[in-house]
């Protein structure tokens, strides 16, 4: 008799999650850890990275490592790619997790913040993808590519009824990662490359806790779910789309917003 129970077994992937240190990023880290993965973590600067790769090792058992690099640096991300390859590969998968956001009036953003932004959630999640792409078409091996866009790239936050949360950029630059999911599994689907985004609804983490308590007691009320997600609640649909089950899906944007885009 066939064994029962819906399986997902990651023991011999190896996924690399940047961002992976702290809020959702985390959750993503600890989940393919739990399957089994070995993980690379990157950060940009937090100090207890490597003791966070260290605590999950211990929990499961696996081997992570925590990689210090900015992902908006292309010659940077490329050279920490190799050397995860080297160190802890075949990598097998990658979601590129790492986000920023500026709250700012439009009439006050500036040039800065523009880069601050796009630099990391459009350029870093293209120099992430791309620096795995290449791992994968040298060795002529198949992957798979989870992309942390949000629900942002559809709409415009509410800061109270009818009042625009204001950060346009953050938003766009939502958009564009959305739309730049689909251009590179269209490029990339020749080579058995797979592209989806996860695009999370609000979550409980240092970018959101940030926020006004009124804010925050606005967004969930509107959100049919009643309240904010908890990072492991985003983590489902990224280890199908990492895993075999989601053989058959790229291209896609997968919100896990508690039912927010009814509206
Ligand atoms: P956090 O602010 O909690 O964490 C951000 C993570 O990104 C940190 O690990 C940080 O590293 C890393 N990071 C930032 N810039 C860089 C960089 N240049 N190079 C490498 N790593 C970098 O974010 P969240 O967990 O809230 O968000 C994660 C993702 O989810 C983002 O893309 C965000 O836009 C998206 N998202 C979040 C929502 C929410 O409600 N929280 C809702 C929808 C989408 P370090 O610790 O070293 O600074």
């Amino acid at each position: 008799m066939a064994p029962k129970g819906f399986m997902i077994d990651f023991s011999n992937k190896c996924i690399i999650v940047t961002g992976g240190n702290r809020g959702i990023g985390y959750a993503f880290s600890r989940a393919v850890a739990q399957a089994g993965a070995r993980v690379a973590i990157i950060y940009r600067s937090s100090k207890d990275a490597p003791d966070v790769a260290q605590k999950l090792s211990k929990e499961f058992n696996v081997d992570v490592k925590a990689y210090q690099c900015d992902v908006s640096d292309a010659d940077g991300t490329n050279k920490t790619f190799n050397k995860i390859d080297k160190e802890m590969g075949p990598v097998t998968g990658l979601v590129a997790n790492a986000g920023v956001s500026v709250v700012k009036p439009a009439l006050e953003l500036t040039t800065d913040d523009f880069n601050k932004v796009y630099n990391v959630n459009v350029l870093g999640v293209f120099n992430s993808a791309r620096a795995a792409a290449k791992l994968w078409i040298d060795a002529k091996h198949a992957g798979s590519i989870v992309i942390t866009s949000s629900m942002s790239s559809q709409i415009i936050n509410q800061a109270a009824p009818n009042k625009a949360l204001t950060q346009v950029f953050y938003n766009s630059s939502k958009g564009a990662v959305s739309n730049l999911t689909k251009g590179l599994a269209a490029e990339w689907a020749p080579y058995h490359i797979r592209v989806n985004t996860v695009s999370p609804g609000y979550v409980n983490t240092d970018q959101t806790s940030h926020m006004d308590k009124h804010i925050r007691d606005h967004q969930a009320r509107n959100v049919p779910l009643g309240r904010f997600a908890e990072p492991h609640e985003m983590t489902g649909q990224a280890v199908l789309l990492l895993s075999d089950h989601g053989s058959y899906m790229t291209g896609g944007e997968y919100f896990v917003d508690g039912g927010q885009l009814v509206w």
